[in-house]
């Protein structure tokens, strides 16, 4: 047993390549993207460390190519789950004997090999299943995923050395215990980063964890799978289990053993686990750790006074709410701008959008590939036609959705008259902006229209030259969203500087990558200890006087 008091290494965040032509990391990415292309990933479930295959198997497709098939997942049962759940109470108390340096130990290791001889198989997979651009897959699948990993450790460190005082002949001590059960981890398919914490930081804390994978992001959570056996996460305490999700949940949340669930995906999910949860109180062993991440509203207010910031603005904008297609959490989605500014700045956003590409995510020349299945080019297809079909409406551009080939939706934004039309207060999770006109001398009216609009509260910016403004902004708006950004787009949060979650109907606000949400996977236990007990019941006060 080592009893050195160690240092996590300093965390640093993964430098983001380029990808530009000649480079080495592109042509390594390229021949990995040739290679994935050109087999069938056979994907089993991992239970206990065993692979287990069923009898039954779904296609996994490139969304921007859906006739093309990646991979073949194997498709479970309720039983499986059961399974999964017994794998992860073996486990525990192996894992939960494993000092927190040789945990962290294992997943500072998957973040080299992430960085280093993994990184083009993580991100070829992401690229090819959620059709991410090579820019798009290296921020989430290969940087954040490694400062993930990298800053929790550190987090983690720093949480056990939080302890508390102790006076003359006493010791007190904190033991960070973790949860007494297993961890849920259901995912979405927009993140691999995100997938891949919602398992790594529960389980660093000691805990064990179920994982329920998006169908729509297999190909990737297996590559995920094969990076925690590398660095050496031990059998059981990562347990993948796909199957109908609905079906699989529901059974995880009747176990007496659920001690925590961590979620990222639709609103509508996740209150539905959050009272699924509450009804069944009274099955578990203690009250269950519920941290989930879920829609947005993603707005952009801009002051007259960012009148000279037309590029800003219109950057901002266009990356903000189409990169990754608009399938961001933070996706820009409803600007408010000033009226005086408008004709400049739509001139400015049509000639934008009309220089980006959309395709294929392996020509690299495309700034967008396709939305991530059938159902949400339906979705989007649908906001399109009430964008092209309502009178107060006027499309500036795109508008289309085409799905021959991929799932391609055009980038669109569209004018919105009436500000609680259902482009300026719905989650629509696609490539579409609504904007709305407000008089330039009215702006603190549109603050207050801006917080009351929608329910979620998750990301929000403001554009201004004028200080004061930017200060009334940040008040008026304090609880409309969880990530604040002044004169930036909403989107692109880097763990260990921007901690990232939001509040109201957006989520638990517990903040991905930071102390405060590995703090949801522990249960302080206090320790008092005495050094010479005293031996008699009495007091001073108790004398004879
Ligand atoms: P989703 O809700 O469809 O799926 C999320 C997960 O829940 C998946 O694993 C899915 O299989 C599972 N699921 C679906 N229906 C279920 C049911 N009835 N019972 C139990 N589990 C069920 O979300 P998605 O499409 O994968 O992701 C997009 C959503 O996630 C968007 O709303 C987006 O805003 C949100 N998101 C939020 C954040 C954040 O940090 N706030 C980050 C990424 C994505």
């Amino acid at each position: 047993m080592i009893d050195a008091r160690v240092k996590v290494p300093h965390p640093v965040n993964e430098p983001v390549l380029s990808y530009a032509p000649g480079s080495p990391e592109r042509a390594a990415l390229k021949a990995e993207l040739a290679r994935q292309s050109g087999e069938v990933l056979e994907i089993p479930m991992v239970i206990g460390g065993e692979r287990v295959t069923t009898g039954e198997q779904r296609d996994a497709v490139m969304p921007h190519r859906h006739a093309h098939v990646i991979g073949r997942y194997h498709w479970g049962e309720t039983s499986h789950m059961d399974q999964a759940i017994a794998a992860a109470q073996d486990a525990r108390e192996a894992w939960m004997a494993m000092p927190l340096r040789a945990r962290s130990a294992i997943f500072l290791k998957a973040a080299d090999l992430l960085a280093g001889p993994w990184r083009q198989r993580i991100n070829a997979s992401t690229m090819l299943g959620q059709s991410k651009t090579a820019f798009q897959a290296e921020i989430d699948a290969a940087c954040e995923l490694a400062d993930f990993f990298r800053f929790n450790a550190a987090y983690a460190e720093q949480i056990h050395g939080d302890q508390p005082g102790s006076v003359r002949g006493l010791w007190d001590q904190v033991d960070y215990r973790p949860l007494d059960g297993f961890v849920l981890a259901v995912t979405p398919f927009n993140f691999t980063s995100i997938a891949a914490n919602l398992c790594a930081a529960p389980a660093l804390m000691g805990n064990t964890v179920v994982w329920k994978p998006s169908l729509l992001a297999m190909h990737s959570a297996y590559q995920l799978m094969l990076l925690f056996e590398a660095a050496g996460v031990p059998p059981g305490v990562i347990n993948l289990v796909t199957g109908d999700p609905a079906s699989l949940v529901d059974r995880a949340l009747e176990s007496p053993d659920f001690a925590g669930l961590h979620f990222t995906g639709s609103t509508a999910v996740l209150k539905a686990l959050f009272g699924k949860i509450g009804e069944r109180l009274d099955r578990y062993r203690a009250y269950p750790r519920i941290v989930g991440e879920s829609g947005g509203k993603d707005f952009i207010v801009v002051h007259p006074s960012a009148k000279d910031d037309l590029d800003a603005v219109a950057t901002a904008i266009v990356r903000g709410g189409f990169e990754l297609q608009g399938q961001k959490c933070s996706a820009a989605s409803r600007c408010y701008v000033p009226r005086s500014m408008w004709p400049a700045l739509k001139a400015r956003l049509i000639e934008m959008v009309a220089s980006l590409k959309m395709g294929d995510v392996a020509d690299f020349r495309n700034f967008m590939g396709a939305v991530i299945g059938r159902a949400a080019f339906d979705r989007n297809a649908a906001y399109q036609e009430h964008a092209r079909s309502s009178s107060g409406i006027e499309v500036v551009c795109g508008g289309n959705a085409d799905d021959s080939v991929g799932y391609f939706v055009e980038p669109t934004i569209a004018l919105v008259e009436d500000p609680q039309d259902k482009l300026m207060a719905e989650e629509i999770f696609g490539p579409i902006v609504g904007v709305h006109l407000y008089d330039d001398d009215a702006y603190e009216e549109t603050l207050a229209l801006c917080d009351a609009t929608s329910p979620y509260a998750l990301t929000g910016a403001v554009f201004s030259r004028d200080r004061g403004a930017i200060e009334i902004a940040l008040r008026m708006l304090r609880h409309a969203a969880g990530n604040f950004y002044i004169n930036d787009k909403p989107t692109g949060a880097v763990v260990g500087q921007q901690p990232f979650g939001g509040s109201r109907a957006s989520g638990t606000n517990d903040k991905a990558g930071s102390a405060q949400n590995l703090l949801r996977w522990v249960s302080p236990r206090t320790i008092k200890e005495t050094f010479v007990p005293p031996v008699a019941p009495g007091y001073p006060f108790m004398d004879a006087e």
